[in-house]
């Protein structure tokens, strides 16, 4: 956890170079750790958000195909 130097809270990630409590002037070497976490969040939402999509779709043809079943038992 990085701490800003200004006002000695931890800083919360940011892609501002800028500390979000006070507002104080962040330097490249202070902000950068925080800023790849930021990008490696992206990237995780991006894979959730992708199996999450998968999931639904899978869901729906499983669900088509059930209905497909029942009406052929009617
Ligand atoms: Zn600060």
């Amino acid at each position: 956890m990085k701490k800003c130097p200004h006002c000695d809270k931890v800083l919360m990630a940011s892609i501002l170079p800028q500390c979000s409590w006070c507002g104080g002037e962040l330097k490249e070497n202070e902000l950068r750790k925080t800023k790849e976490e930021i990008l490696q969040r992206w990237e995780k939402d991006k894979k959730d958000n992708e199996y999450r999509k998968n999931l639904e779709k899978h869901g729906e043809e499983v669900r088509k195909a059930f209905e497909r079943n029942i009406r052929r038992r009617l």
